[in-house]
Parts: C-alpha cells; sequence; structure tokens
C-alpha cells in the first residue's frame, strides 16, 4: 500500500469540532486549511445522539466565522429546572434553540466543503505511528503521512486512545429518546420550553433528566434524556434505567428499554492529556463540563484554540504543542470547563446548592 503525502494536517471526525477546526485555519490560515484533510467515518446527513439545545455563545462564534447555519430549529424562551418541590425559571426570549444534529452537522460540513474544504466521508481512522518528526495514519482506505493530526472523533476517540501514556477517561453515562409530543403530558412543546429535572439526586443520580421539544420529519417530537456525571465514583451508583422508566411512565411513555439509546459523553479533567507533539484533541475527544454538559458550543470553541495553535507551529516549525493546555485553559472554552467543573463538585456534593449554582451559571450568560 503506498502512503499518501498529499496533505500536512489531518481531522478525525466531521462534528463541530472538527469542522469549526478547518473553518477557523481557513480564517486564519488559507494555505494551511487548504493542505488539510478531514476524514469521517459516516456519511452525512449522519444522525447524532444528543437534546440538540444550541446555546452558550455559538451565536457569537458562526458571526466570527461568517457562517449562517439554516436548519429548522424551535426557539425556547424558558428552562424550568427542578429540584424535588422547588422550581427555578430562566426566562429569555430566544435563550436558546433546538436543532437536530442530523441537520446542523450537514449543512455545517457541506459550507465548509463549499469554502475548500477536502472531507472524506465513510473513512475510518485506525491507528497512527510515528516517522521520525511526522506520522503515519492508517484508515480503512490507505496510509497518510501527514505532520499533525487532530482528534476530532467525539467521546469514544481512538486518537486519544493512541496518545501515551494511555489515561482513564471519564465517561458519563446517558440515555435518550424521542417519542411524539403529547400536548397532556409534555407541556413544553406549546409552551417553547425546556425542563431540566434534577430531583433524582436524591436516589444518587449525579446528573439530571431533560425534556426537550423538537420536531422530526415536521412533526412535533420530544427528546427525553437522562445523564450521570458520576462526579464522586464513590458513591452509591443510581439507577439510570429505574428512574428513566419512571420518567417516561409519568409522561404515558411506554417503551421498551431496548428500544432506548445510550452515548456517553466525556468530561474533560485538569490532569487529562490533551496533546502530544504533533496530535492535538479537540470537543468531545478531549472531554467537555459535568455541570451543563451542553458541549456543541464547547466543540465550536475548541476549533478556535486548536487552529490558532496550529498556526502558531506552522510559523516556528515547532510542533511539540507544549503551548496547547495553556491557550485552552487561557480561552474562554477552558476557563468556562474549568470553572464549571469545580461548580458541579459543589452542586452534587451539597444538593441544596444545585438550583441556585445553576442560576449563576445561566445568569452569567
Ligand atoms: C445524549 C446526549 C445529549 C446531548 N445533548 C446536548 C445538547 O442538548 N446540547 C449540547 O450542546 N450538547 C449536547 N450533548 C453533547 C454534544 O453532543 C457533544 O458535546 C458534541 O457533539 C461534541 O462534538 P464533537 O465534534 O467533539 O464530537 P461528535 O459530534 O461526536 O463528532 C465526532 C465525529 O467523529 C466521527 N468519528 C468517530 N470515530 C471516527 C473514526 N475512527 N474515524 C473517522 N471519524 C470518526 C463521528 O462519526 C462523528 O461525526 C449531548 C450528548 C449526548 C451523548
Amino acid at each position: 500500500m503506498t502512503t499518501k503525502n498529499d496533505y500536512d494536517i489531518m481531522i478525525v471526525g466531521g462534528g463541530p469540532a472538527g469542522i469549526s477546526t478547518w473553518l477557523h485555519l481557513h480564517k486564519y490560515s488559507p494555505d494551511l486549511a487548504a493542505k488539510t484533510v478531514l476524514i469521517e467515518k459516516a456519511n452525512y446527513p449522519r444522525e447524532k445522539l444528543c437534546g440538540g439545545a444550541l446555546g452558550g455563545w455559538t451565536e457569537t462564534i458562526l458571526e466570527h466565522l461568517n457562517l449562517e447555519i439554516n436548519v429548522p430549529f424551535i426557539p425556547i424562551h424558558t428552562m424550568e429546572c427542578r429540584l424535588g418541590k422547588e422550581v427555578y425559571y430562566h426566562e429569555q426570549h430566544n435563550f436558546f434553540r433546538i436543532i437536530r444534529r442530523f441537520d446542523f452537522d450537514n449543512v455545517l460540513a457541506k459550507t465548509a466543503m463549499n469554502r475548500g474544504l477536502k472531507l472524506l466521508e465513510n473513512e475510518i481512522f485506525i491507528d497512527v505511528v510515528r516517522n521520525n518528526n511526522s506520522l503515519i495514519v492508517t484508515t480503512n482506505r490507505g496510509k497518510y503521512k501527514i505532520q499533525v493530526l487532530i482528534g476530532a472523533d467525539g467521546s469514544l476517540s481512538k486518537v486519544r486512545n493512541s496518545i501515551k501514556p494511555l489515561k482513564k477517561q471519564h465517561l458519563a453515562p446517558t440515555i435518550e429518546i424521542f417519542s411524539p409530543a403529547n400536548s397532556e403530558y409534555d407541556p413544553e412543546f406549546s409552551k417553547n420550553s425546556v425542563t431540566i429535572d434534577f430531583s433524582p439526586v436524591s436516589e444518587g443520580l449525579q446528573g439530571y433528566v431533560w425534556h426537550f421539544p423538537c420536531t422530526k420529519e415536521n412533526q412535533p417530537f420530544m427528546n427525553h434524556g437522562i445523564g450521570d456525571f458520576n462526579i464522586f465514583p464513590n458513591k452509591k451508583r443510581a439507577s439510570l434505567k429505574k428512574i428513566f422508566t419512571r420518567e417516561l411512565q409519568a409522561r404515558n411513555i411506554y417503551m421498551n428499554p431496548k428500544s432506548w439509546s445510550s452515548h456517553p459523553i466525556a468530561i474533560y479533567e485538569k490532569d487529562c492529556i490533551i496533546s502530544q507533539p504533533n496530535i492535538l484533541l479537540v470537543g468531545d475527544a478531549a472531554g467537555i463540563d459535568s455541570a451543563v454538559a451542553g458541549g456543541i458550543h464547547l466543540a465550536l470553541s475548541y476549533g478556535d484554540v486548536a487552529a490558532s495553535t496550529i498556526v502558531e507551529a506552522f510559523r516556528i516549525n515547532d510542533f511539540s504543542f507544549n503551548d496547547y493546555l495553556i491557550r485552552f485553559q487561557n480561552h474562554l472554552v477552558g476557563k468556562y470547563i474549568n470553572k464549571l467543573n469545580n461548580l458541579s463538585r459543589e452542586m452534587y456534593e451539597d444538593h441544596t446548592k444545585i438550583l441556585p449554582i445553576i442560576r449563576e451559571i445561566f445568569r452569567k450568560r
């Protein structure tokens, strides 16, 4: 098998982190963007398990990249956070929107391709080995000799697994289902609201249950999910299956658990290794926060940090990436993740702090 030498940079994964890395690269250094290839194991449009809540500073990043992502969405004006009988309402017109990742990621990828991104679908990263100052990447289609590899391949990242020493990842299990919206049981749809319910913390859950309105094939649907961030692994674990079954039945949903979908969220921890010479991790491959765990805008921001790190590496011809962690920690995305991870420890140590901390997080936005 011959080794391809056509590219200097390879991005693995065409979710928001991978596409954003290329778009930022294209903005900061069109020459380097032209020498970049992105491989994606799926075929667009592809599904991604996600609540689709698009918030935080997403709009600022899209504006910075001069992007308009026109996809169907539901505007959210109220967020209702529950803890037993206590409720906190955050009211803000167009606070965030609910999109479908099927649409959003497809349009994001196509927009980048229209700007010149070389994106190879159905191409799967298999492994990477060092070859002096460069890397040899093997995919299901062949071998590439490259200078820089970006792991944007999500929470079960294979690129991350190639970084040594291998560190155990903090993975937060989630379950998610879609069901047709029922006006009697799902008030969120007509109210343009979402519910985030922390009540099961009394049963040991270190996370929440969510109920988001959405559409599927133009029909009113609901996205119901549960996540356990497992901040204190030594505490007794809650039964996600038991809690979720009960929450669904309270909404008149009786689905066989075998039909539920599940995918972990990767949590960033201070001692995570997010770079190595010639290799950078972005988005879920590097990790997100454990308080809110809304990772789309974080993935988009990681792209900014990675692109500026790469541009500087080529300028000074130093691919050690020793500065990546500092750049990440000094960037909004690193500061935000670190701050929220500290807050999540407080939340799950003392449940009375949950709603005041959530209020604080969203007020700051
Ligand atoms: C159940 C659930 C609900 C969520 N809800 C929300 C929410 O409402 N709002 C929010 O902001 N965030 C939410 N998140 C988090 C959000 O989905 C992620 O943070 C975000 O998708 C991270 O983007 P990414 O580009 O890093 O990874 P991904 O979006 O996972 O993209 C990774 C890409 O890499 C590709 N890939 C993987 N392996 C390979 C390989 N070996 N070779 C080539 N390509 C590969 C995949 O096909 C995929 O396209 C949720 C997550 C889960 C699990």
